[in-house]
């Protein structure tokens, strides 16, 4: 075997787009390069419908586990390049089913193959029969049986115009649209176990997801501040490039405690929260905003109360997780890598100076009459201009 690899990814949506492919095609090609090593020595191709990359064998396994987290790509596997010689590829395959057989049981095997170039001599089929013939003839009598169905092992060959590649791996990918093909958002990140997975299935939509987060620090300490941090940055590794934008809250929360209804308080704070959202997102171009709730969860995600703050701005709002079960979103969160840090326990600025029976079918009028007791504008500005923001590549 020689030291040369080639690493196969095959697109997810992308594979079905029409006339805009390569749009696609280039902006995951552009960040499979940001998330991989620039200094070894990768040469990438894009034969049709594919993505291959030519690297040594040394930093192959280390790279193919960087895949794993780039949105856009359905599967992918590390590769060794074969000359058109129907011995030699089964060579190689009993090289790699040998050390799988066990005496006395049997192995089902396959072998699949795949011409995307029409130029080689035989058909799929044939390929498929040659090799898995002479495969079977050195391997037959070791418990080696063909099961097409149902296969423990599957040779994959992949048949180009100059060249034939042999696969005994393949990895699932993350799906979904490459990261910047739709756009940039801002996700509403808490630190608890929903946000984070709802930034990351925007993330797998094609969206650069952007992070804003509502402190507390002089009645919550540092803690949830902490904990953002790492959540974002885990986030970030799905997408990079994206930012985080710290928007001291404890003003805003005080003078809504001091001067509105008790009963009001949490779909006040987030009143305040959507608007201070919206600010940044036109303030930055972002075309939509993100967040954790899901339907009848707690009291401030009934219907009325969704439509409540859904009303004080006009950006496009995403709810990805509006009808999971919390069992479903903590499966994710658990995927994903987010929810060790969610669940250490912090509590959030929406649990402050939380009223004993908060409301949750709000009237709009009745919270709009109550906001007029605040110097609402004044106190959003005044977050604002507070904002610190963090280049989540550069921690
Ligand atoms: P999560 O697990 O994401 O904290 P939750 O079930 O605790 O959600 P809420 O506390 O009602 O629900 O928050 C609903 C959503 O509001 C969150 O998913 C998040 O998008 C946003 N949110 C809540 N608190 C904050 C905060 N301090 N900063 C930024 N966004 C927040
Ligand atoms: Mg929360």
């Amino acid at each position: 075997m020689n030291d040369q690899r080639t690493i196969l990814i095959r697109y997810d949506e992308i594979g079905l787009k029409g006339q805009n492919r390569k749009y696609f095609e280039k902006i995951l090609l552009k960040n499979i390069k940001r998330a991989l090593p620039g200094d070894k020595g990768i040469v990438y191709r894009i034969p049709r419908g594919r993505i291959m990359l030519d690297l040594s064998e040394s930093v192959a396994t280390a790279c193919a586990d960087q895949l794993s987290f780039i949105p856009g790509i359905a599967s992918y596997s590390v590769g060794t390049s074969v000359n058109p010689d129907f011995d030699e590829m089964a060579a190689l395959g009993v090289q790699w089913i040998e050390p799988l057989l066990k005496p006395g049981e049997t192995l089902r095997f396959c072998v699949r193959a795949r011409r995307s170039a029409k130029t080689f001599p035989a058909t799929s089929p044939e390929i498929n029969f040659e090799v898995g013939s002479r495969i079977m003839s050195r391997l037959g009598e070791k418990g080696l049986v063909v099961d097409i169905k149902n296969s423990d092992f599957t040779l994959e060959i992949e048949v180009g115009n100059n060249e034939i590649i042999m696969f005994d791996n393949r990895h699932p990918g993350l799906c979904g649209l490459p990261v910047g093909s739709s756009g940039d958002i801002l996700c509403m990140l808490s630190g608890g176990i929903d946000s984070p997975v709802a930034a990351y299935l925007m993330a797998c939509r094609g969206c650069r997801v952007h992070f804003v987060f509502y402190d507390n620090q002089p009645f919550l300490g540092r803690g949830g501040y902490e904990k953002v941090l790492k959540l974002s940055k885990i986030i970030n590794r799905y997408q990079g490039r994206a930012k985080l934008f710290v928007v001291p809250f404890q003003d805003v929360q005080v003078a809504i405690r001091d001067h509105c209804k008790e009963e009001n308080r949490v779909v006040l704070y987030r009143r305040m929260m959507y608007r201070i959202a919206d600010a940044i997102s036109r303030q930055y171009q972002l075309q939509g905003l993100v967040t954790g709730e899901s339907l009848g969860q707690v009291a401030s995600q009934t219907l009325e109360n969704l439509a409540a703050v859904t009303c004080v701005t006009s950006m496009n709002i995403f709810r990805p997780l509006i009808g999971m079960n919390k069992e479903g979103i903590i499966k994710e969160a658990k995927k994903i890598g987010t929810y060790e840090v969610s669940i250490e326990p912090q509590p959030d600025c929406c649990s402050v100076f939380m009223p004993t029976r908060p409301v949750t079918r709000s009237k709009i009028p009745v919270l709009e009459r109550d906001e007029e007791k605040i110097l609402l504008e004044k106190l959003q500005v005044e977050a604002i201009a507070n904002i610190e923001t963090i280049y989540l590549d550069d921690l």
